[in-house]
């Protein structure tokens, strides 16, 4: 009792980080998922681990030095590509390709005093969406985003679903069709290469951006390429649906912006699949916590890492 009021009274607080191929953000959290002072910086344009975690270490050291008040329990970094919690170290990274085996969470801890929790930005994203956005109270969660790829992270039970080797929640990668544009992941069929911005690009042409203002000024031909767009979306959500039967699945990224254009795609062909299964009343919905939840998430796990583990 006695160490909770002190804890209480010093109202500690996660250095949130979200590391991407092209930002850097930065954060202060605290228990009640109030982010302060939040910066973004353009992540180095050196990409070598080395240039990137002196980054990181200056950008840690201006936070602490700005907020000589706050107490710190440690870093909760989001990386992108596949990385280990347990062991701290990003095996490899699409964002990052000169990263090998990186010990991400030893070389941190190195430079500074505090203790690091490493996790993927996906599922780093999908657990603050849980924690304060549109996951919230939800048994089953699943935050699926579009920006120039397709990310995902799945909740189960308040827990982030990691699989046996850590490389769950893939969902880019469900295939939809037999065929179709070469996939990152040297195969075809991949929703990625269907629904993302990049894949609207290379299909219509034009960007994704574009085809969203267009859409909104009434162009037919941009709405029907939302329409089917989230009919292909809406394929891979029923799969989805069918496999963890969530209670919600958001749906957040760049591209969501054009939520409502797609959305009756969607729930055309997710209505249908589902017509005689329970998961036909999973939620879909836009997610609220945008680009902020890479660090909520890992605000969240590091206090349940750092204050509520014995
Ligand atoms: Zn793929």
């Amino acid at each position: 009792m006695i160490a909770h009021i002190v804890m209480q009274q010093i109202n500690p607080h996660i250095l949130a980080i979200d590391l991407g191929g092209h930002n850097l953000r930065t954060a202060l959290v605290n228990e009640q998922a109030q982010i302060i002072d939040p910066k973004r910086v353009r992540t180095h344009a050196d990409r070598t681990p080395e240039a990137v975690i002196e980054q990181i270490t200056a950008e840690v050291k201006e936070i602490v030095d700005n907020h000589p008040d706050k107490t710190i329990l440690g870093i909760g970094i989001g990386v992108p590509g596949f990385a280990s919690t347990e062991s701290g170290v990003i095996y490899s990274s699409p964002n990052f390709p000169t990263w090998k085996n990186t010990a991400i969470k030893k070389e941190l801890e190195e430079r500074l005093p505090f203790p690091v929790i490493v996790e993927n930005d996906a599922n780093a994203a999908a657990l603050g969406e849980y924690w304060c956005g549109k996951g919230k109270g939800a048994q089953g969660f699943v935050l699926m985003t579009l920006g120039t790829g397709v990310g995902a992270g799945i909740i189960i039970n308040g827990e982030i679903f990691r699989g046996s080797r850590g490389a769950a929640a893939e969902l880019g990668h469900i295939k939809i069709r037999k065929d179709g544009p070469l996939c990152g992941c040297g195969g075809t069929g991949c929703l990625e290469t269907w629904v993302s911005g990049s894949a609207l690009e290379l299909e219509t042409g034009t960007k994704a951006k574009i085809l969203y203002q267009q859409a909104l000024e009434g162009d037919q031909k941009s709405k029907d390429i939302w329409i089917e767009m989230g009919r292909r979306l809406g394929t891979a959500l029923s799969n989805i649906a069918f496999t963890f039967d969530p209670d919600v699945i958001a749906i957040g990224g760049r591209v969501s912006q054009a939520f409502e254009l797609f959305f009756p795609g969607i729930e055309e062909v997710f209505s249908h699949n589902l017509a005689k299964h329970p998961a036909k009343q999973t939620s879909i919905v836009l997610s609220t916590c945008w680009n902020d939840g890479g660090m909520l998430g890992m605000a969240k796990l590091g206090f349940e890492h750092f204050l509520h583990q014995p």
